[in-house]
């Protein structure tokens, strides 16, 4: 059965010279989409992936890229902004590999697009007032 998943991973500096992304092409039949790449201020890098290709090696690239030392975030949670506490300081515009946020230059106001989120929780730990939460 083909697969075509969406994730987030999380891998320490001292892959990020590694191919592991190249080898889930040549020894896992996976075919990949970079959709964002960046570096946090931890030095950890995160790079949001969409994956394809069929399950059992979809199953396998993913055991590859967790023994390599690469953590796998599942997208199956939802962050959520809560409004009241939200004081649209702009901490989390940067810090947003997929730039879900915005500010309205007329209103000095912060926008969040729930569409753009990939749950990475980045903001989450950036964000002063704790406005952005993380939904199971
Ligand atoms: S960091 Fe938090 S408080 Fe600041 S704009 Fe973003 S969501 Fe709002
Ligand atoms: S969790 Fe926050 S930082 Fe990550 S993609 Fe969603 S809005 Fe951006």
């Amino acid at each position: 059965m083909a697969v075509s998943k969406r994730i987030v991973l999380h891998y320490p500096k001292r892959l990020v010279d590694r191919p592991i992304i190249y080898q889930l092409v040549k020894e896992y039949n996976l075919k990949f989409n970079i959709l964002k790449a960046l570096f946090t201020q931890e030095a950890e890098g995160l790079m949001v992936l969409e994956i394809s290709g069929e399950q059992k090696d979809y199953d396998r690239g993913i055991k590859y890229l967790t023994e390599s030392g690469v953590r796998i975030q599942s997208l199956s949670q939802d962050v959520i902004r809560n409004e009241e506490r939200c004081t649209h300081c702009g901490a989390c515009i940067t810090i947003c590999p997929t730039s879900a946020f915005e500010l309205d230059p007329l209103t000095r106001r912060v926008n969040f697009d729930n569409e753009r989120c990939v749950a990475c929780g980045q903001c989450i730990k950036a964000c002063p007032p704790r406005a952005m939460e993380l939904h199971f």
